[in-house]
């Protein structure tokens, strides 16, 4: 086995390779294109692309595509040949500088949300400089990716990719100003992300025998096993060597894709495991993650497994979640969240700590909006993930030290002398201090914030864009009531820290998030809660919203238009495929096993019947008692039929997908409650059913048979 730095990044076309493949002027302005502050003239481009053609060759490769993440949040790759025939119809292999900064796929069968009308199709495809390329191997197939951002004819961008990349000037900017402020010294500013990865693997045999997570990628039905997680015997134990044969064949692949996987183990629920990387820088970090889901679902196949990454894909065990950890750095290294061994003295790190917790404050319903979505409706609020209500967990340090910059009315020296007395036994520890509070959405954990309320087959870029983008806005107010005051001493600095630790102290909570008392406390407190989807996209909507998302230029009006429209339809859709998957499992399965079933024991009653009376027995007691297990039988078959009636009817009642929010309130308030009901009487028959009836992998089989 190769070691493991010989093969991370062996498919990248990384610096060292570019270096090594490069003239020394192409080169560097290849580093300036990568940070940004310079284009590549096209002589430059084709360079590079012909340096690139000949190293992903000697990979094998014979294509290349443009790599790119359209608003379906998940990737998309149409792949060129390097071939091409010269003047004499002789095939020779090319790649262009030209073709490598653009290429123009067809946009029309890209959701758009209506940003580009059907008859201007042309959509265009830009490579990403600071995303490296990568050669996407498998067996003997591959492909040359080229990270990409993805533009409509208008320049409009239809894609993850590009708003991020805007939002990361944002904060820039933003923060390179705190720094001047603060320090007199202004380093460049960007943020850092680790995504940790939440999923479930599953028997391919039982998989293909679900339609529901054949369609929908979750269970629909299914009666709940006798032992769920109760026992917390999951978590961290011991990795069954089937399920390891696959993490570790997912990682090596993703190694060589230059990922930094960095920590497997078993989660709670039964068959539920995560993968978290080495942070990264946000951009590199969202392309990984997207290249991190599309090899987990690879791999698994080439073991007889499926990967679940929806956000609840069983009733009754813990859901998956990506939690978001998300911090700032600058590029000397200094990772602005860290507190130091003192931080009660780090003016700087409670300056950026402080901005965080304003812009959640602030913007926290525009976070929980791009979190939005069918399948983490099941988890936000269920009782094992954090709520719809966003609020910030500091720990008791931290927040006592806000507590203490709050109240002291002589911001002096002397003050910060008191802070050091009354925090006396807090250095070098604080690290480990921050508790962990699982129930909070938004957690400060030592050195960056952990959002926890991602779904797991989310993309990380929009929820991403909102954080650098609120803090931006954030350290833009402290950055503006800071330049008001007469000079840049600690004590205007902390003045500034208390007039904002003051206003966003609402979004503050260190209790149980979990708590029902929450719920009425967050709604005193003037918290949002916004309970489902449709109510949580809608936030876009408003002018306030609205002027916070344009006004930085991250996004513009008809980007923000067509995100909340894809969203919102893509919302009510979803739920359609989940509720006619339903009905014909109901109408394929459920119902001819439960039909099976009854006449089973009908016969077996009749049969008992006419045995007993040719006998001359008395059996009215015995027969009572059976006939009344077939009357529970057909009641529940009774109350089925009816339910799945009653969804059939509103199902086909339901508005057009073009008025995607009434569509998708439609869907939320009129279908889901229904289908939980045809669900849980499915769930009683399948808990009557003769096994041998039942034709549907049971969740016994589903979450305990690997
Ligand atoms: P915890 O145990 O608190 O979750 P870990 O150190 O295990 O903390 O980190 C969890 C995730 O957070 C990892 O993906 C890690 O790379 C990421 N992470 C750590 N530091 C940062 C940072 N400064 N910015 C972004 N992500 C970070
Ligand atoms: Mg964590």
């Amino acid at each position: 086995m190769p070691s493991l730095t010989k093969i991370f990044g062996s498919h990248v076309f990384d610096l060292r390779t570019m270096k090594a493949c490069l003239s020394k002027p192409t080169f560097n302005a290849l580093k300036r294109a990568i940070d940004g502050s310079a284009r590549l003239s096209l002589e430059e481009a084709n360079e590079i692309a012909h340096a690139m053609m000949e190293w992903a060759v000697g990979l094998n490769a014979t294509h290349y595509t443009h790599w790119f993440q359209p608003l379906t949040g998940r990737t998309a790759q149409k792949h060129d040949a390097f071939l091409t025939l010269d003047e004499d119809f002789t095939a020779i292999e090319r790649f262009s500088g030209s073709q490598l900064i653009q290429s123009e796929p067809d946009a029309s069968s890209f959701p758009s949300g209506g940003m580009r009308s059907t008859f201007e199709a042309r959509g265009y495809t830009a490579w990403d400089p600071s995303s490296p390329v990568f050669v996407m191997q498998r067996s003997n197939v591959a492909v040359l990716c080229i990270p990409s951002v993805f533009l409509s004819y208008t320049g409009h961008a239809l894609d993850k990719k590009t708003p991020l990349l805007r939002s990361e000037r944002v904060l820039n900017q933003s923060a390179s100003e705190s720094l001047e402020l603060l320090t007199g010294r202004k380093p460049r500013v960007f943020s850092t992300v680790g995504a940790e990865q939440e999923y479930f693997l599953v028997d391919q045999e039982f998989f293909n025998q679900r339609p529901d997570l054949i369609m929908a990628g979750r269970t629909l039905i299914g009666c709940q096993p006798p032992k769920g997680q109760q026992m917390e015997d999951h978590y961290f134990g011991t990795i069954k060597d089937r399920v390891l044969m696959y993490m570790e064949a997912v990682e090596r692949e993703l190694y060589r894709l230059g990922v930094p996987c960095k920590t497997r183990h078993n989660e709670v629920a039964p068959h539920q495991f995560e993968m978290a990387p080495i942070f990264q820088k946000a951009n590199l970090a969202a392309d990984h993650n997207q290249l991190t889901m599309d090899v987990m679902q690879k791999v698994a196949k080439e073991h007889g497994l499926e990967v679940l990454l929806n956000e609840k894909p069983f009733a009754g065990v813990n859901g998956s979640g990506k939690h978001l950890n998300w911090s700032m750095q600058t590029d000397e290294g200094t990772n602005l969240l860290e507190p130091g061994s003192t931080p009660h003295k780090n003016l700087r790190f409670l300056y950026f700590l402080v901005a965080a917790v304003h812009a959640i404050h602030k913007r926290g319903d525009v976070l929980r909006s791009t979190i939005a979505s069918s399948g983490n409706d099941h988890r936000l609020g269920a009782n094992e993930a954090p709520p719809a209500i966003m609020s910030v967990f500091l720990g008791s340090h931290l927040s006592g030290l806000l507590d203490l910059v709050e109240s002291s009315m002589d911001l002096t020296s002397a003050v910060i002398s008191e802070i050091d007395l009354g925090l006396a036994e807090l250095p070098q520890v604080v690290r480990d201090t921050t508790d962990r509070n699982r129930t909070s959405p938004f957690a400060f954990t030592g050195n960056k914030f952990e959002f926890r309320a991602v779904g797991s087959s989310q993309s990380v870029s929009l929820p991403t864009v909102i954080l650098n983008m609120a803090v931006a806005e954030s350290l833009d107010e402290m950055n503006a009531m800071l330049e008001t005051q007469k000079d840049r001493s600690e004590k205007s600095i902390l003045s500034v820290l208390r007039h904002f630790i003051k206003r966003s102290k609402p979004i503050r909570f260190e209790g149980n998030n979990y708590a029902d008392a929450w719920v009425a406390e967050a709604e005193k407190r003037g918290l949002p809660n916004l309970r489902t989807t449709p109510e949580a996209l809608i936030v876009w909507e408003r002018d306030d919203v609205r002027e916070f998302l344009t006004r930085s230029g991250v996004l513009a009006e008809p980007e923000i238009e067509a995100r909340m429209h894809v969203k919102l339809e893509g919302y009510a859709k979803e739920i359609d495929i989940e509720s006619s998957t339903l009905l014909r499992m109901v109408d394929n399965h459920v119902l001819p096993s439960s039909f099976r079933h009854q006449t089973h024991v009908a016969q077996s009653i009749q049969a008992l019947a006419q045995a007993t009376a040719s006998a001359g027995m008395d059996a009215a007691g015995v027969l009572g008692s059976q006939a009344a297990y077939l009357d529970k039988i057909s009641s529940h078959i009774a109350r089925l039929l009816a339910s799945r009636d009653e969804l059939e009817a509103k199902v086909e009642a339901a508005p057009s997908f073009e008025h995607a929010k009434e569509s998708a309130f439609y869907y939320r308030n009129q279908i889901v409650p229904v289908m939980d009901r045809v669900r849980s009487d499915c769930d009683s028959l399948e808990s009557l059913v003769d096994a041998n009836d039942w034709a549907l992998p049971t969740y016994h089989e589903l979450l305990f048979m690997l």
